[in-house]
This record gives C-alpha cells, structure tokens and sequence, in this order.
C-alpha cells in the first residue's frame, strides 16, 4: 500500500495542487485527461471525510496578457471549468474567484467534510512562478494538509508546487496518486532499470536531447538514437545527408557522445537507414537511402527498414525500456511505419515482461495514435518534468515533499 493510500484525510482540509492546465476551445474543454486523472486523489481524501481545496494554473497569463492586450484575466479563469468538474467528480464544486484573499480563506474555512473547493488560476498573481514565500504562505494557511498531485509542473520551484511544503509539517504533505504513480515509474527506470536497459531517444533535435543522453550514459545498456536528431551524427561523422535536419554547431557534441559511450561500454544505436522525401510534405516522393549517402533535395523522414529491424531486435531483448522521442515524422502517414514499428516492440517486450516507460510530448502522442497507451507499463503526463528527472536533475517539487 503507498504512503498516500495509507494516509487517512478524516476531518482534513487537503490542499491539493493539481495540474487542470486542460485545453480549452471556445469555452469549451476539448480534452480533460488532466481532470480524469486526478479524481482518484480527490475521491481518497473525500471518502476520507476530508474536503478538498484544489489549486492549478491555466496558461500563462501574465506573459500573454503582456503581449497581447485585448486578453482579460476572464480568459484565464478556471470558473471555466467548474461545471465539467462538478459532473466529473458527482460532487458540486464551489469556486473562489482569487486564489488568496479574504473569499478564499472564508470559503475554505467554511469546507464542510465531503465538500470541495476550486481556486482561480494561481498565475494571475506573479508570485507564483516567482516562488514568492509570502503568496505560498498564504496559500498554505487555506488547508491544514498539503497534496502535490501536479507532476508537470514538478520542474518548477513556484510558489505552489513547492515553496508551499515548508509550512507542511511531515506528516502533513504527500504526493497524490498521479506524482506517486509518476515517481515510481521514473525511478524505477532510473534507479532500479533491470537489465538489458535501452533508452529510445528521437525526435527533432541533438540539442534538445543531449542532457538526457549523457546521464543515461551512466545506466543504459543501449541507446537508440532516431528522428530527426541522428542525422548530425551522420554529418559530423562525414556523411552526406542531403536536406535533412542537422545542427552544425553540435558536431563536436555529437562526436563527443559517441567516445564517451564507447569508453563506457554503452552501444550506441544509431538507424543505418531512412525513408527519404524529395519535400516535408505528406504527399512527397519517396525511396529508400542509407544515411551517409542521402542525395542533395532529399531528406530523410522516418528510419528505414534495415534500422527498424536492427532497433526492433535490441528492443525485444531488453528488459527496461525508456522511449521518448518518435523515430520520424509520425504525423504524416508515409513516415510513421518506424514509430509505429517501435512502438509495437515496446509493446511486445513489455508483454515479455520488460518496463516499459514512454514520456515525454510526442511519443505519448506517438503510442496514443497508434493506439498503444494501454499496452506498455507506464505512459507519463509530465513532458518537461519527465525530461529534467532524466537529465539527472532534482525537481524542485519532488523533493519538496520527500526532503
Ligand atoms: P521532439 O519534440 O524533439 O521530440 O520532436 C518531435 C518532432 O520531431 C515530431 O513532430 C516529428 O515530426 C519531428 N521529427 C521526427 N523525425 C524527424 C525528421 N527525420 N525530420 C524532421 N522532423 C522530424
């Protein structure tokens, strides 16, 4: 049983941060992963015979209001939501219309057990993101116990995602069900990675992805390295890789991860083909091409087939996996067969009985495209915050809590 099972809310007021940063169109929410995801930690603390009073933000709105003019806090404000939480919890949701303030303390103060309150957007004040010790106290003093249940915003030292947990005794904060479930995935993977262990890292660029590279230098067995970022490997290497993506300025990176790997005995896996198009256009002309000889007007766009059943192979026989990062441009069907094809490794050696860890933005959408959410061990919901855990670093909410 994990800590916050064990934990009992009765008679607590638990304040929960909680990432409702849901898409909204037209007034409308077009997607509400976010809020599903986070009823279960409500729900505990509710049958508990505690109340809840959450907290989240929405966008960024003091940067766009800055730029744009004709945008009101109204078009930040989580009042948009409420009704959609109501139904989603099958509890009515009151509403404060400022997250600190004089409505707010009175509101909570007045929580009967069973009942739950939403804040407005935490970021229409700038202390939030500033981390400012005096916004989060104040924030603090609304509940008697402290939930972060927000793992993507776990990267960031702001007011309410960790600077808050100070005025928590310890016995009195906790991850929710959402960050427990994201924190053990990452570390498992991380500290605990039965071997072989392969890290798939893709998409766009070298420079995005060499933190995470380099720190999986100390734990990998295999690293594959597809998408769009391997093709300066290929140059710095001398290759010829037409109008395919590349970073000149990151040749020395490139050549300087591939010496570390080897003194370190990680295989480094990089795809010996591609599916090249003649433009980055859905309808393009396309062939086949090995990766040190694309033609000048070329570029290559997925990996090829000699890559895919090389990659295919060490994926199976591994026993942790860590992918982030799709193989090609996945979201044009001509060069989807690599992602596609990875992603039904994964699957296969996750039902082997490998763990099996997808994070980060485009491969979550890769594997939710191709209808595979379900069918490996974990799929996070935290991009950056996953990103930055890879990289090694401490995540200022994370530790927050567990210090
Ligand atoms: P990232 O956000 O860095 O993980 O990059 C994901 C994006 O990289 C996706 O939108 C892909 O379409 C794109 N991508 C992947 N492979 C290639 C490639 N070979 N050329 C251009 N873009 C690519």
């Amino acid at each position: 049983m994990s800590k916050f099972e064990q934990q009992n809310f009765n008679k607590e007021k638990a304040l929960i941060r909680v990432d409702f940063n849901v898409p909204v169109k037209d007034g409308k929410i077009t997607d509400d992963t976010r809020i599903r995801a986070a009823l279960p930690t409500i729900k505990k603390v509710l049958n508990d015979g505690g109340s809840v009073i959450l907290m989240s933000h929405w966008g960024r709105p003091i940067k766009d209001m800055a730029k744009k003019p004709e945008l009101t806090p109204a078009d930040f404000s989580l009042s948009r939501i409420v009704a959609h939480l109501s139904g989603a919890l099958g509890t009515e949701v009151q509403f404060a219309a400022d997250c600190i303030g004089a409505e707010a303390a009175d509101k909570a103060a007045a929580l009967q057990p069973g009942q739950v309150l939403l804040l407005e957007n935490l970021r229409l004040h700038k202390e939030e993101e500033k981390g400012d010790e005096a916004f989060a106290r104040e924030l603090a003093q609304l509940g008697t116990f402290y939930i972060n249940d927000a793992f993507g915003t776990a990267h960031r030292a702001h007011s309410s995602t960790a600077v808050i947990a100070q005025f928590f005794p310890d016995d009195k904060k906790s991850f929710g069900y959402v960050m427990e479930g994201e924190v053990n995935a990452a570390e498992k993977v991380m500290k605990n990675a039965e071997k072989p262990f392969v890290a798939i890292i893709g998409g766009a660029k070298v420079s995005d992805k060499i933190l995470i590279i380099e720190n999986l230098l100390d734990s990998a067995t295999d690293i594959i390295i597809g998408g769009g970022m391997a093709y300066t490997f290929f140059k710095a290497q001398g290759g010829s890789i037409g109008n395919s993506l590349c970073e000149d300025d990151r040749f020395e990176t490139a050549l300087n991860l591939l010496e570390k790997a080897k003194a370190r005995g990680v295989n480094i896996h990089l795809p010996e083909d591609s599916v090249i198009a003649d433009k980055f256009d859905a309808a393009a002309n396309t062939q086949l091409s090995d990766n040190n000889n694309i033609p000048d007007g070329w570029m290559g766009l997925d990996i090829g087939p000699q890559a895919t059943e090389a990659f295919v192979k060490v994926i199976t026989a591994s026993r942790t996996i860590l992918w982030n990062g799709p193989m090609g441009v996945f979201e044009m069907e001509k060069f989807q067969a690599g992602t596609k094809a990875v992603a039904e490794a994964v699957k296969a050696a996750t039902d082997k009985g490998a763990f099996s860890l997808v994070g980060g933005g485009d491969s979550v959408a890769a594997v939710n495209k191709f209808g595979f959410a379900d069918k490996v061990s974990y799929v996070s919901t935290g991009g950056g915050a996953m990103l930055e855990f890879f990289e090694g670093k401490e995540l200022p909410g994370i530790a927050a809590i567990k210090k």
